[in-house]
């Protein structure tokens, strides 16, 4: 059985205060309704870390992770983060390749390798996001440019580490817009990924990485994604700052 997750990317949102009550709120509801296996993972903006992690204790439900991490361990680079900060923060997982972090702050798959690496010798689980533009898919692009993105920045890892990573295919046209892929879009992309990495590495890993779908999830359409035999869960946006629509995302796999 493959890991199911379900993890809220907040952005640059909320102030502190705002922070800390939307995180309560969740870790309450999560605690006192959800049925279910599937892991929570709670992801503020950096400056908030330490203040979540406090709520969060040491819960095997609900984790915590950052938004983006550089490729260095330290060192003269102004206004970045590093891996073992997040670690010593009680960090467990990281986003890596936001298509918000491509378009806006040009990451490319070159360099996404590298802090895909050095995020798993550090011990912090990569969310690796792939995805297509609307002009891509539309030119039927999309499997090309998805395979591309997650054959660059994933296959220099060995079998072991690749087995670490969990995937978030990510339309860059769902983000944000309440355009969702339809299931069928979604479990189409899912299978091509997956089955991109068992011809690369096996089967058995393949059948073993997450692939969580984001783009628009929403508490009701979070069954019909989640129930496709490839989506392993989702990684949510807008959704993920109002507390009972987050829970109810989680509660979709009950
Ligand atoms: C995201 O930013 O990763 C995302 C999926 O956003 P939204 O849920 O708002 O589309």
């Amino acid at each position: 059985m493959r890991k199911k997750i379900v993890a809220g990317n907040w952005k640059m949102n909320c102030t502190l205060p705002e922070g800390k009550k939307l995180a309560s709120e969740v870790i309450h509801m999560v605690e006192d309704e959800v049925n279910n296996e599937a892991e929570v993972v709670l992801i503020p903006p950096f400056i908030h870390l330490t203040g979540i992690q406090s709520l969060i204790g040491s819960s095997n439900k609900i984790f915590l992770g950052a938004q983006n991490c550089h490729q260095n361990q330290s060192g003269a680079f102004t206004g970045e983060v590093s891996a073992s900060m997040l670690v010593s923060c009680g960090v467990t997982h990281v986003i890596l390749g936001h298509s918000e972090r491509r378009e806006y702050f040009g990451e490319t798959d070159e360099l996404l390798s590298e802090k895909v690496n050095f995020t798993l010798e550090n011990g912090l689980t990569p969310i690796f996001c792939c995805g297509e533009k609307l002009e891509v898919r539309e030119a039927r692009d999309h499997e090309s440019l998805v395979g591309t993105q997650v054959e660059k920045a994933l296959f220099d890892l060995s079998e072991d580490q690749i087995r670490k990573v969990v995937i978030a295919y990510e339309p860059v046209w769902a983000i944000g817009t309440g355009v969702t892929a339809s299931a069928e879009q979604a479990q189409e992309m899912h299978a091509f990924i997956r089955n991109q990495i068992a011809a690369k590495y096996s089967q058995d890993t393949a059948d073993s990485i997450p692939i969580l779908y984001g783009g628009s999830v929403k508490p009701d359409n979070a069954k019909e994604i989640f129930s496709q035999q490839d989506v392993d869960g989702g990684l949510i946006g807008g959704a993920s700052l109002k507390s009972r629509d987050f829970t109810n995302i989680v509660k979709a796999f009950d």
